[in-house]
């Protein structure tokens, strides 16, 4: 391809409303151009690079067994009222919108994702168990109401999914869940090292199913918007919603002071009452009342820790949990919001474990505008209930006992042991073995693409440009010919490009008549993974330089040895460029 008959509009300039490194260097190589504020075009070069990612995808997801469909973007609204997801999506789910109940756009929806219509199709045409397992896939645009859409192609409100969902009647064997759901995370492990991509699979919070039922597929990089807690040595990942840690050593100290009241008006909050008493956040406990499936819940964390819900629910091993309001606090505690404590409670309390190695600690007195100092656990207050219920703090070791490492990083991938939420709902059964019809078992298992092609940027790019993994890249070679007023350079470009096209290697031909500094400015920003310098000082020495861009090594080649030596390149650089599998997967 020549770069006078393409189209590319790379620019200098940096967008002034692009922070993270892959949204400016999108814009600036001419990958993509904003429509609206989360949905974007892929111009030519950019939808080459992702017409590759989706080619990766599909080949690793056939190989795994699992079968291509194609579902629409519009649904009835009615498969999501019979889910319960219109309430729990919220604002995320667009609707047509419609003037009146009569007219069909008020009845539908775009698809943010697409379990309603998948179990709809499982319900349809799965009836024996000797149909299954089956694994439907489709590679498909999203609509998402985001509310804020961010850092490029990151976050946006339309984008490319590969969904799949699988469905079983057991968990264990060859045809359950399990299996299949190890099948799709190895597959994913090979879409994310096909693409180069540094990714690490974490466990997620799956809410009540729990245990490993879910893994998220991080790439560590500062422009992610999740947390990635892991350690040191790679054996631990989480996500930080997720992250266990481990007990926290009782440091002693404290003095068994007597418990004091102490009037504190209007002083309620964590960091009000420490700057009040002159003591640090950590030496408060922190008490919070829920509704747990209905009842009333005390969560006990250090002040300044925070509770984490999902695993607070797992370890009451509730369905539901919702801050409580300023009544119900009233009727469990007696006081205002922000006066509650342990002491004397009559409540189902659970402690997290650091609370049980607090000494002479401050707590809410339970009456308004009071709070008690020196609160032992043991002495003032049992807890019978002890888990690991907050959220993760730098400093904090994993349940291995390593120390905990913190990173921004981008959620690319997520696997998800579904259960038969969807099934029961939509009412998809299926004859087993017994004829007995059962609730069919799903897992759900979705990609995005565009994200994978900004992670990649994000992961790989330098002060010039992009420095694209060949895998993924729009183009694999750039020709820069350097002055093409000049025969010789000219006959000799067009010679090489003609050569490696017929050898199959993606070559793109800079044929434009621009000062070589506009070329090779260009060419670092676009990326691909070889450039050839084309000049007439070179072919004045009989030789054409061929650089690899990520690590600007350099070669300088007759012409009729390039194109072979190109082909080995990159057969070896796709080889090296592939990420090893990470230690925890
Ligand atoms: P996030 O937590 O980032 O909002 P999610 O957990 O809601 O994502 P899933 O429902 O698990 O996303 O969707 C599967 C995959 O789709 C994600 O792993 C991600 O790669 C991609 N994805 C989700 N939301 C967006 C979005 N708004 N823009 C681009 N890609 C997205
Ligand atoms: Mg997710």
């Amino acid at each position: 391809m020549k770069w006078t008959d393409y189209f590319i509009t790379t620019m200098k300039e940096v967008p002034a409303d692009a922070v993270a490194p892959s949204h400016q260097l999108m814009i600036r190589a001419g990958l993509i151009r904003q429509v609206v504020a989360g949905a974007y075009t892929y111009l030519p070069l950019g939808y080459r690079s992702l017409r590759k990612i989706e080619n990766i995808v599909r080949e690793e997801m056939n190989a795994a067994g699992a079968v291509e469909l194609h579902m629409p973007a519009m649904h009835p609204i009615e498969w999501w009222e019979q889910t319960g997801r219109v309430e729990a999506m919220g604002d995320v789910l667009v609707r047509l919108g419609g003037t009146s109940e009569d007219d069909w756009r008020s009845r539908t929806v775009l698809g943010p994702t697409h379990e309603e219509v998948i179990t709809e199709i499982a319900r349809a045409y799965l009836k024996s168990y000797k149909q299954l397992p089956v694994n439907l896939y489709q590679i498909q645009t999203k609509f998402r109401g985001e509310a804020r859409p961010r850092s490029g192609v990151l976050r946006t409100r339309e984008f490319l999914m590969k969904d799949a969902y699988s469905f079983h009647l057991g968990m264990d064997g060859p045809e359950g869940l399990d299996a299949q759901y190890r099948r799709m995370y190895d597959a994913y492990c090979a879409i994310f090292s096909r693409c180069g991509l540094p990714y690490v699979p974490v466990q997620a919070e799956s809410g009540p199913i729990g245990g490993d039922a879910s893994h998220e597929f991080m790439v560590p990089t500062g422009a992610g918007e999740d947390w990635l807690v892991r350690t040191q040595d790679g054996s631990y990942a989480a996500n930080l919603e997720r992250a266990e840690v481990a007990a926290l050593e009782d440091a002693g100290g404290g003095t068994n002071a007597p418990l004091t009241e102490v009037h504190t008006p209007d002083v309620s909050t964590i960091d009000d009452v420490s700057q009040f008493l002159g003591c640090q956040p950590s030496e408060l406990i922190k008490t919070i009342v829920f509704a747990a499936d209905g009842e009333p819940l005390i969560a006990l964390v250090r002040g300044d820790h925070d509770v984490n819900e999902a695993k607070l629910a797992r370890a009451a091993g509730v369905q539901s949990l919702q801050a409580a309001d300023a009544a119900l606090i009233k009727r469990v505690t007696g006081a205002d919001v922000g006066f509650a404590g342990p002491v004397g409670l009559k409540a189902r309390i659970i402690a997290d474990q650091a609370v049980t190695v607090m000494h002479d600690a401050v707590t809410g007195a339970n009456k308004t505008d009071y709070h008690i100092t020196g609160v032992n656990i043991g002495r003032d207050f049992e807890v019978k209930e002890v888990a690991d219920i907050r959220t993760a703090v730098q400093g904090d070791r994993a349940p291995t006992g390593s120390p905990l490492v913190f990173e921004k990083c981008i959620e690319v991938g997520h696997v998800f042991k579904l259960g038969t939420k969807y099934s029961d709902s939509m009412d998809a059964t299926c004859l087993d073995a017994e004829g007995q019809a059962k609730p069919m078992i799903m897992g759900c298992y979705g990609i995005g693409l565009n994200r994978i092609m900004a992670a990649a940027i994000e992961a790989f790019h330098d002060e010039n440009g992009i420095c694209w993994p060949v895998a993924i890249a729009p183009y694999q070679v750039v020709i820069c010919a350097l002055d093409m007023r000049e025969e010789q350079v000219r006959e000799i470009a067009q010679k090489l490009h003609d050569e490696m096209s017929a050898a199959g290697i993606e070559v793109l031909l800079d044929d434009r008549d621009v000062r070589p500094g506009v070329k090779f400015n260009d060419a670092d920003l676009i990326g691909l993974p070889l450039r050839v310098t084309v000049g007439k000082r070179g072919l004045a020495d009989g030789v054409v330089e061929l650089r690899r861009r990520r690590t600007a090594e350099t070669l300088k080649l007759p012409p009729d040895q390039i194109t072979s030596k190109i082909a080995e390149l990159l057969e070896m650089m796709v080889a090296e460029e592939r990420t090893e599998r990470p230690k925890n997967a």
